[in-house]
């Protein structure tokens, strides 16, 4: 079967990666850095980048990583202390971490989008993550210009009252979820019952049209109110039937804005081999293999597949309402 060897190395580098992050946040909620974009990061984003970059570079030593994070900040004299608090979460995982390996380590993942890369996202919903909300640790592996691999760690999402899943989509061999030392391939609910007839959209407003949203889902009939939740998380809950759309609609206030691949290709592959569908707003697929952006799509509709087309439909039918 193809990809087996790069699955087991990507699970065990987000499963560690995770862990990481979640001993952070239990110990105490990390400070937020504020990036040049004025996003915030932590050291819990750091230290998963440097885990996962150096876990890949080290079993595919030529393959490119496009990672969100870099160690500009982190190089300067003033951030002493903040990386010595990286490195020693990452020694938590990782013994062999110094401070200057960390700093390699992290900037393994400023590669280029190339015939084969992976791209990753440490801490996906690091806004989440800070609040005691959802998060996702990402990882994609990109290859003939299609997404081939997604693992994607959600490790505040529970199955049962019970924390932390990792969903795993290798293309043409399905989607699966561990939880709990237990393997479950997944599939969408392509009839969604009360309590599942519903869309899942970001809690930030400023991520998502709402109000669009929520105009679309109604003229759908999915009439359970709409789940928000922070995170990759969301297209993990469309791939395991618990909502049947994920919507992310752009304000026209931003037309400029476009979405990061790293935001989205272990979601777009862990929803498709569940059976459902990912598009942009135009129905168009998304380009993951040309940038580091999604530079020619707005929008983005994941859904159970069977409603697929209808959602696209009433987005035509729609204003955009802001
Ligand atoms: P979510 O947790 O779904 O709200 O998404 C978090 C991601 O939203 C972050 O990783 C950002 O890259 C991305 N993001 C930042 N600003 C915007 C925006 N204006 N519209 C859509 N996504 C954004
Ligand atoms: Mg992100």
């Amino acid at each position: 079967m193809l990809y087996q060897t790069e699955k087991s190395i990507a699970i065990a580098a987000v499963v560690a990666a995770a862990a990481l992050c979640e001993q952070v946040r239990s110990h105490r909620p990390p400070d937020a850095i504020t990036k040049s974009d004025r996003s915030p990061v932590t050291i819990a984003d750091f230290g998963a980048q440097a885990l996962i970059c150096h876990a890949i570079a080290q079993a595919f030593p030529t393959d490119a990583i496009v990672a969100e994070e870099n160690a500009t900040l982190l190089r300067q004299p003033e951030m002493g202390d903040v990386l010595q608090q990286v490195t020693s979460v990452v020694q938590s995982q990782n013994p062999d971490a110094t401070p200057d390996a960390v700093l390699d380590w992290i900037d393994r993942g400023t590669g280029s989008v190339s015939p084969r890369f992976w791209t990753l996202d440490p801490i996906d919903g690091t806004k989440g993550f800070l609040r005691g909300g959802q998060y996702a640790v990402a990882l994609a592996l990109i290859e003939a210009g299609t997404v081939q691999l997604g693992v994607m760690a959600c490790p505040a999402l529970e199955v049962d009252g019970d924390r932390g899943v990792v969903f795993v989509a290798v293309r043409g061999q399905g989607t699966i979820r561990l939880h709990g030392g237990a393997t479950k391939p997944l599939r969408v609910n392509q009839s969604p019952s009360t309590g599942k007839s519903r869309v899942v959209e970001s809690v930030e407003a400023s991520h998502g049209n709402r109000s669009r949203q929520h105009q679309i889902a109604e003229a759908l009939g999915l009439t359970d109110p709409p789940v928000q939740l922070d995170s990759l998380a969301k297209y993990g809950i469309v791939a395991q039937g618990d909502a049947a759309l994920y919507l992310r609609l752009p304000w026209s206030r931003t037309p400029d804005y476009r979405e990061n691949i790293w935001d989205h290709a272990a979601g777009a592959i862990v929803v498709e081999e569940a059976g459902g569908r990912v598009s942009d707003m135009d129905g168009k697929p998304l380009e993951f293999s040309k940038s580091p952006k999604l530079l020619h799509n707005r929008g983005i509709v994941a859904s159970n597949g069977s409603i697929h087309d209808a959602v696209l439909a009433a987005i035509q039918r729609t204003d955009s309402l802001d």
